[in-house]
C-alpha cells in the first residue's frame, strides 16, 4: 500500500513531466485528460491542445482503458504494452491523488521498438551461431541456452534454465576450482564430458558487466573441439613416432663417424677427414632437429614434465657459458655476465632453464658478427627473476620481432638461410617459460643488436598450479588409487577425480588393491572398508604396516559410520556415502598438496570466508584444511599439523582465544604459527592472550595483502628451521 508520501509524490507530477523523453499523460479523476507532454502526443500522432481537457477516449488507446481503471482501484503501478503504426511500446500507469480529493493516474508510454528489434536481433545470432552460448543471469542462474549448446550438452533447454552455475557437474563439466566467474574473472578450460557421448569442449565463461560497471551475470561459450583434438593427438603421436625411430638410425651414423673420425677405423686423409666433417654437422644438426620435434611434441601434447624447483639462476648461467666456452674463445668473444649475488632463488625446472639459456645465447652468437660480445644480465623486474641476453648482432624488424616465437618462425634473409636453423627453438623457449609461469620477449632494432628476456617467479611464491587449471597438462595432480568393489562408484570417483586433473587407477578387490598400492605408488588411496564384506579394515592395517605404503595417506569412504575404527587402522580421513563430492575433492587436493605445499588452516564460522580464503590459497599451491569453530578447528590440527593457522576471533563453540591457549598450552602445537583475523579492538585482558599470536590481520582485508602475512610466517616459521610436512596419521 502506498504510504502518504506517495501520495504527495504523485501530487507533484506536473514537474515532473518536463524534460523526460518517455511520452507521459495525467489523467484527472473524472477521466478528462489534464496533461500531455510533447514525447507523448508525438507517439501516439496527437495535437495536444486538443488532448487536454478532453476524455481519456481521445487518445485512442484501446490498451489503457483496463490499465487506467486498475491503477485507480487496486492504487498499484500497472505495466502492459501495445503496438501502433509499426512502433511497439510498453506503459505503465500509476495512480496519484489530487489536492481536491479523487484518484488520477499517470501513464508513461516508451518507444520499445528499437530495443526490441536489437533484442530480435541478437536472439538470432545467438540461435544461429554454431558455438554454444549460456547465459547466466547475476544470481548465476542460467536463463538462455542456444541450440547448439543443446546439442553439444545433449540436454534440451527446458532441463537447463533455472540451474545455477555450480552445478555446472550436471553438464559433466567440473566447476571452476578458481571460483565463481564473478570473483575469478574469465575462465577458459578444456574438459572432457563422457555423457551422452565422449566429448571435448573448449569452455570460456566470461562476466559480463552493465554500463555501470555492475556484475549482471555471465556468458558462456562452449566448443566441441574433439575431433580437432583427435587430430592433433593423431599428429603428435606421429611425430613422436617418427622421431623416436629416426633417432635410433642416427644414434649409429653419428656414433660410427666419430669413430671414424677419431681415427679409430685406422688413418684417414684430409679430403676424407673434411667430408666426414661435414656428414657429422650435418647428423648434429639432424640430432637437433628431432629433439625439438620432440619437445614441440611433448609440450602440444601436454605430457611435458617439469619438474619445478627453486633455481639459482647464477648457476644456470654459468653452465650456459661454459657450454659455449670452446667457441667463443675461438671466435674471439667475450659472454660477460652480471648477476647479483643476492638475487633471490626462482621457480624453475633446472634442466629446462638451461636449455632456454642455451638457445638464447646460441642465437646471440649465430645472429651476431665473429667478435661481437654477449650480455646475460639477471635482476629482480616486477615481482620476478628476470634474465636478458643480449648481442651486437643484426638485430630484428619490429614485424618481425612480432612473429619469432611463433613454431617454425625464421626471419628470411641471405644470411639466415645460409646460418641454418628450424626456427622451433624460441617457440619452444616460450611454451618452458610460460608453463613455468614466466614470461619471454625481445627488444631489438635492426642492425643494433638484440636483447631476449625471460622472466621466473620467486622459488617463495611457490609457484605451483592447482592440477585442475592444467588442462591438457596431463595428470600433474598425481596418482589416486580408487578402491571400491563396486564398479559404478568407483567409477564415478574416478570421473570425478579425472576431472580435476588426477590420474586414476581402480582396483576392485582388495588383492588388486593391495597390487596397485605397491606398483602404482599412488599419492592417495581411497578405499570403502566394506570392500569384499569387510576385509577393507584388513587391507588398510596392511597397507599401513608395510614400508612401501605406509606413508600413503588412505581416505576410508564407508556407508557404515566408523571412524573411531578407521583412524585406528590408520586411516588418514573418513567420509561417509554417499559422497559429498565438494569435501572428497577437498580432502585429497589437501592430501596431495601437503605432500609437497605447505598446509594452512583456515578457522572462521563465516564459511565464506573459509571459501574465499581455501581457494585463494590453493590457487597458491597451499594445501588448506577448513573449520568453522575452535573445536573444529583443534580436531583437524589433532588429525595433521598445519604449518600455519589462520584463526577468527569471535566463534561460536570454542572462540579464538581459547584455541590460541589451547594450542600455545601443548608442546607439540606451540610452534605453529597463528594469524589472527579480526574486525574488532580485544579487550585489555584479551590483548595478553593475541601476543601469543604471530601476526594480525583487520578485517575487512584486501585478499593479496592478507597472502602476503601468510606467506611471511611460514617463510619466517621454514627459515628458522621448518617442520617437515607431516602426511597422514601413520
Ligand atoms: P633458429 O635459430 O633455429 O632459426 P629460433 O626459433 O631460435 O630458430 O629463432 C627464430 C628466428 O629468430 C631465427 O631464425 C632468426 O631469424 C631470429 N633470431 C633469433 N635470435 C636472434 C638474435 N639474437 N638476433 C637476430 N635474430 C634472431
Amino acid at each position: 500500500m502506498p504510504t502518504n508520501d506517495d501520495r504527495r509524490c504523485f501530487s507533484h507530477i506536473r514537474a515532473l513531466m518536463a524534460g523526460t523523453r518517455e511520452g507521459m499523460i495525467a489523467v484527472a479523476p473524472d477521466h478528462t485528460v489534464r496533461v500531455l507532454n510533447e514525447p507523448a502526443a508525438e507517439m501516439l500522432g496527437l495535437e495536444r491542445t486538443e488532448c487536454v481537457g478532453a476524455p481519456s477516449s481521445v487518445l485512442g488507446v484501446p490498451e489503457f482503458v483496463p490499465a487506467l481503471k486498475s491503477a485507480a482501484a487496486e492504487w498499484e503501478l500497472v505495466s502492459s504494452t501495445f503496438e501502433r503504426a509499426g512502433h511497439s511500446y510498453s506503459f505503465t500507469v500509476a495512480p496519484y491523488t489530487e489536492d481536491g480529493g479523487g484518484t488520477g493516474t499517470v501513464i508513461t508510454v516508451r518507444d520499445d521498438t528499437e530495443l526490441l528489434a536489437v533484442r530480435r536481433r541478437s536472439e538470432a545470432i545467438l540461435l544461429s551461431t554454431s558455438d554454444g552460448m549460456l547465459v547466466f543471469d547475476a544470481e548465476d542462474r542460467l536463463t538462455f541456452v542456444n541450440p547448439a549448446a543443446e546439442k553439444i550438452l545433449g540436454r534440451g533447454a527446458e532441463t537447463l534454465v533455472g540451474l545455477k552455475t555450480d552445478t555446472w557437474e550436471v553438464f559433466g563439466i567440473a566447476p571452476d576450482p578458481a571460483g565463481p566467474v564473478r570473483e575469478a574473472g574469465t575462465q577458459v578450460r578444456e574438459v572432457r564430458m563422457e555423457e551422452p557421448e565422449h566429448r571435448i569442449v573448449d569452455v570460456r565463461v566470461d562476466p559480463v558487466y552493465d554500463d555501470r560497471e555492475s556484475y549482471v551475470g555471465s556468458v558462456a561459450t562452449i566448443r566441441d573441439v574433439t575431433s580437432e583434438r583427435e587430430a592433433m593427438q593423431m599428429k603428435n603421436e606421429f611425430v613422436s613416432t617418427v622421431s623416436h625411430e629416426l633417432r635410433t638410425p642416427l644414434t649409429s651414423i653419428k656414433g660410427y663417424i666419430d669413430l671414424i673420425l677419431d681415427g679409430e677405423a685406422g688413418e684417414i686423409n684430409e679430403i676424407q677427414q673434411e667430408f666426414l666433417s661435414i656428414v657429422k654437422e650435418n647428423s648434429d644438426r639432424l640430432v637437433e632437429l628431432i629433439n625439438d620435434m620432440l619437445d614441440i611434441s611433448r609440450i602440444e601434447s601436454g605430457r611435458i614434465v617439469l619438474k619445478v624447483q627453486p633455481l639459482d639462476v647464477g648457476e644456470r648461467v654459468a653452465g650456459a657459458v661454459n657450454t659455449f666456452k670452446a667457441v667463443t674463445d675461438q671466435q674471439g668473444r667475450t659472454i660477460h655476465v652480471d648477476v647479483p649475488d643476492d638475487l633471490p632463488k626462482a621457480a624453475g625446472d633446472p634442466d629446462r632453464i638451461g636449455q632456454v639459456l642455451i638457445n638464447f645465447v646460441s642465437n646471440a652468437i649465430k645472429y651476431s658478427p665473429e667478435g661481437g660480445d654477449v650480455h646475460i644480465k639477471a635482476s629482480v623486474d616486477d615481482g620476478c627473476v628476470k634474465v636478458a641476453i643480449s648481442d651486437e648482432g643484426i638485430g630484428i624488424s619490429p614485424e618481425n620481432q612480432a612473429r619469432l616465437f611463433t613454431k617454425f618462425y625464421r626471419v628470411d634473409s641471405s644470411l639466415t638461410r645460409e646460418i641454418g636453423g628450424t626456427g622451433l627453438g624460441l617457440s619452444i623457449c616460450k611454451s618452458i617459460i610460460e608453463l613455468l609461469g614466466g614470461q619471454v620477449g625481445v627488444d631489438s632494432e635492426e642492425g643494433e643488436g638484440s636483447t631476449f628476456w625471460f622472466t621466473l617467479p620467486f622459488a617463495s611464491d611457490r609457484h605451483v598450479r592447482t592440477p585442475s587449471l592444467e588442462g591438457p597438462l596431463g595428470s600433474p595432480g598425481g596418482r589416486v588409487l580408487v578402491v571400491d568393489d563396486c564398479e559404478d562408484v568407483a567409477n564415478l570417483i574416478a570421473t570425478y577425480l579425472s576431472h580435476r586433473g588426477y590420474e586414476v587407477v581402480k582396483a576392485y578387490n582388495a588383492k588388486e588393491a593391495w597390487e596397485y598400492a605397491v606398483e602404482f605408488e599412488p599419492r592417495v588411496i581411497t578405499l570403502d572398508v566394506m570392500v569384499e564384506e569387510g576385509a577393507g579394515f584388513r587391507l588398510l592395517e596392511e597397507l599401513k604396516a608395510d614400508p612401501r605404503t605406509k606413508d600413503i595417506p588412505v581416505v576410508v569412504l564407508s556407508i557404515i559410520c566408523d571412524e573411531a575404527k578407521s583412524a585406528r587402522s590408520g586411516a588418514t580421513d573418513y567420509l561417509e556415502k554417499p559422497i559429498d563430492k565438494a569435501r572428497l575433492m577437498d580432502m585429497i587436493d589437501t592430501l596431495v598438496g601437503s605432500i609437497s605445499s605447505p598446509l594452512v588452516l583456515v578457522t572462521d564460522d563465516d564459511r565464506n570466508i573459509v571459501d574465499l580464503l581455501t581457494r585463494t590459497l590453493k590457487q597458491r599451491g597451499y594445501a588448506v584444511m577448513g573449520a568453522y569453530n575452535g573445536k573444529e578447528a583443534m580436531a583437524a590440527v589433532a588429525r595433521r599439523r598445519p604449518d600455519a593457522i589462520l584463526l577468527d576471533l569471535r566463534m561460536p563453540v570454542m572462540d579464538g582465544y581459547e584455541v590460541l591457549q589451547a594450542l600455545k598450552n601443548d608442546p607439540e602445537t606451540a610452534d605453529i604459527p597463528v594469524v589472527i583475523m579480526s574486525a574488532f579492538q580485544p579487550d585489555r585482558e584479551r590483548e595478553n592472550v593475541l601476543e601469543l599470536a604471530s601476526d594480525l590481520v583487520g578485517k575487512p582485508f584486501d585478499v593479496e595483502d592478507f597472502i602476503s602475512h601468510i606467506e611471511s610466517v611460514i617463510v619466517r616459521e621454514e627459515s628458522v628451521e621448518g617442520p617437515p610436512p607431516e602426511s597422514g596419521t601413520s
